[in-house]
């Protein structure tokens, strides 16, 4: 793919995306397409990175999470898109009253950058369960997704992790992958009688007691050991995470950052319709904004967000391009 020169001039870019995973790396390919200057800001620390693979994206199915990403750089280069590794911490507007929408993105090493509008697609962070050993193996035999991992683990002995309120609803959906389900209640789940009903129903095992940590043998999960020190073979483990928005530059231009309706993090509310925020120049897309979106959502977001971004560009420049042509007929 031959690369097209950087289009910057100046010491501006028309539009800074913060975060190069599939939302921000969408964006960067739809605004580049769109003959902006771009500059995508990423520190290179994708949520899937973990996974060994990439699964539910149309035509790249089990493609590695670095591949996929990589693929996406080299697309945006080819477009003009410019990229700078590292970690922007907050942003600000530089806008006098009454001109032109403007910022400053600074960098956690200090430097600097001027952008016309700005996207945010930093994704989240899956906050994991305080138990030995998950962390360890988080993304490989500790999962949290069926639609991700669901077929990769199908037909063996899967323990749902109770975590959060959401394990019931883990238990009854992963039961569609596998008949050997057991659910730890970790003294965190209650089932009702009639939640009890279903998963006897459906014969899923119910285990009472704390979960201590993992048994791992060989590099790979056994089992979940109890408090009581019993251990329950199993071959993976699915755990609810808390899902915090990574938000600290939206939260720094004044971005509110709201608690999910479903209870399961916190996340940037946005326009539906291109993903813009409560502050004007500012959009954000991917799993910043939508806590649940998979890997092809977040890019369709981003693709949108490109859109919505350039149509925005295109709006003021019209507006300065007509004040500007008022002017010229103004008899001297
Ligand atoms: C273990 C695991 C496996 C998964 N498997 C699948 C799967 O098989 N299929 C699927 O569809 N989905 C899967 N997902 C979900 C998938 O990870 C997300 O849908 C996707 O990563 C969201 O894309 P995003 O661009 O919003 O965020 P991310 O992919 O997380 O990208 C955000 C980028 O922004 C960067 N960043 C963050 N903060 C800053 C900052 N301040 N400055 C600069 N850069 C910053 C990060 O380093 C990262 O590169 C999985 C998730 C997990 C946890």
């Amino acid at each position: 793919m031959s690369r097209v020169e950087s289009k910057q001039s100046g010491n501006e870019y028309q539009v800074v995306v913060i975060g190069g995973g599939a939302a921000g790396l969408s964006a960067a390919v739809t605004l580049g397409r769109a003959l902006r200057s771009v500059l995508v800001i990423d520190a290179g620390e994708p949520r899937n990175a973990p996974a060994a693979g990439v699964h539910g994206f149309l035509s790249r199915d089990g493609i590695k999470p670095q591949e996929l990403l990589e693929k996406g750089r080299e697309e945006a280069r080819s477009y003009g898109v410019d990229f700078l590794a590292g970690v922007a911490v907050a942003a600000r507007s530089t806008a006098a009253e009454g001109s032109e929408l403007s910022f400053d993105v600074e960098l956690a090493d200090g430097r600097t950058v001027k952008t016309r509008r700005i996207l945010v697609a930093t994704g989240l962070t899956d906050v994991l369960p305080g138990i030995d050993g998950i962390r360890e193996r988080w993304g490989r035999d500790v999962l949290h997704c069926p639609y991700c991992h669901g077929w990769e683990v199908r037909n063996k002995a899967i323990g749902i992790l109770g975590s959060v309120p959401m394990a019931l609803h883990q238990t009854m959906l992963f039961r569609q992958w596998s008949p050997n389900i057991t659910l730890f209640l970790n003294d965190v789940v209650e089932p009702t009688d009639e939640e009890l009903e279903q998963l006897a129903a459906r014969s899923i095992s119910v285990v009472e007691g704390k979960v201590q940590s993992l048994d791992i043998q060989d590099d790979a999960l056994s089992g979940m050991v109890l408090a009581s020190g019993t251990v329950i073979p199993v071959e993976a483990v699915v755990t609810g995470t808390r899902l915090e928005a990574r938000s600290a530059v939206l939260e720094s231009l004044g971005v509110p950052v709201v608690e999910h309706p479903m209870g399961v993090g916190r996340h940037v509310e946005v326009n539906p319709m291109g993903g813009a925020t409560a502050v004007p120049g500012v959009w954000a897309a991917g799993n910043v904004a939508d806590l649940m979106g998979q890997v092809m959502a977040s890019a369709a977001s981003g693709v949108m967000s490109g859109a919505a971004i350039n149509a925005h560009l295109v709006a003021e420049e019209s507006r300065v391009a007509v004040q500007a042509a008022r002017l010229s007929t103004l008899p001297d």
